[in-house]
């Protein structure tokens, strides 16, 4: 019997990544693009007209912000060979301007230290608490938030959960547009959290308001008021880019 289940198990393989910020996804993942610097003028025009979030500006070259993007690659289908989705995850980024893909570049984006915090990863570092707030979201971003606890990717090995109540969070994490129903109770639950407390957003939603950014039934006002720590693009994000720009953020990489 014993025999039996050990013969199961052998067989399941590894359940784990074992690795989180060495994982080859498909070709497939639409992740950090990557822009050649052969743009012409009327191919930028043309881009910045097709984007549907505003997300490509022609500011010193072609940019694509990915706090807009929405990963449709209708981008890339208009100019083939000249823009690419790569399959790189790992795009979360610890201040706004770092989610900005400038034409010509081709590095992995990075969280930078100086703009973390202190006391995050002092106080933080070992064990992070979440609350997770849907503030108008799809549910997208909410269930690869809940694949990162799963077996799979198991964030909890890093000391990383999300909990039930405000009050035993160190921070809350965000997902959804942030609509007027809302905005309420995303200032009850931040008010909730003890200091020092951390906000990070998840999907592209969330950091501009993606495809509805400029809704009537949206009210963003509560980020005016308080600090991001940590921005997670992608429409979904993966669960991949969340756990790996935490563990960025929290200094926890070697
Ligand atoms: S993939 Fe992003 S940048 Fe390209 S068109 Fe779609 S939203 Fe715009």
């Amino acid at each position: 019997m014993l025999l039996e289940e050990i013969n199961i198990l052998r067989h399941h393989g590894l359940q784990y990544v074992p690795d989180v910020s060495k994982v080859e996804l498909t070709p497939l993942f639409r992740g950090r693009p990557v822009i050649s610097s052969g743009i012409t003028p009327f191919e930028a025009d043309m881009l910045k007209e097709l984007c549907p979030t505003s997300a490509i500006s022609t500011h010193g070259g072609l940019q694509i912000d990915l706090g807009k993007c929405v990963f449709c690659k209708e981008c890339q289908f208009a100019c083939p060979g000249k823009i690419k989705f790569t399959n790189d995850y790992r795009i979360a980024s610890s201040n706004r301007e770092g989610l900005i893909i400038r034409e010509g570049e081709d590095k992995p984006l990075t969280v930078d230290p100086a703009s973390v915090r202190e006391e995050i990863r002092r106080m933080f570092g070992r064990s992070l608490k979440l609350r997770q707030v849907s503030a108008g979201g799809d549910n997208s971003c909410e269930m690869e938030l809940n694949a990162a606890g799963n077996v799979n990717f198991d964030m909890g090995r890093y000391g990383i959960e999300f909990v039930a109540s405000p009050r035993h969070a160190d921070g809350i994490v965000i997902t959804g547009t942030i609509t007027e129903n809302m905005s309420r109770a995303l200032q009850i639950t931040y008010d909730a959290v003890p200091s020092p407390k951390l906000v990070i957003l998840v999907g592209t939603d969330a950091i501009s308001g993606g495809i509805f950014a400029s809704s009537p039934a949206l009210q963003r006002g509560f980020l005016d008021n308080i600090h991001v720590d940590l921005y997670v693009p992608g429409n979904p994000a993966h669960p991949l880019t969340f756990i790996n720009g935490l563990l960025d953020m929290l200094g926890r990489k070697a």
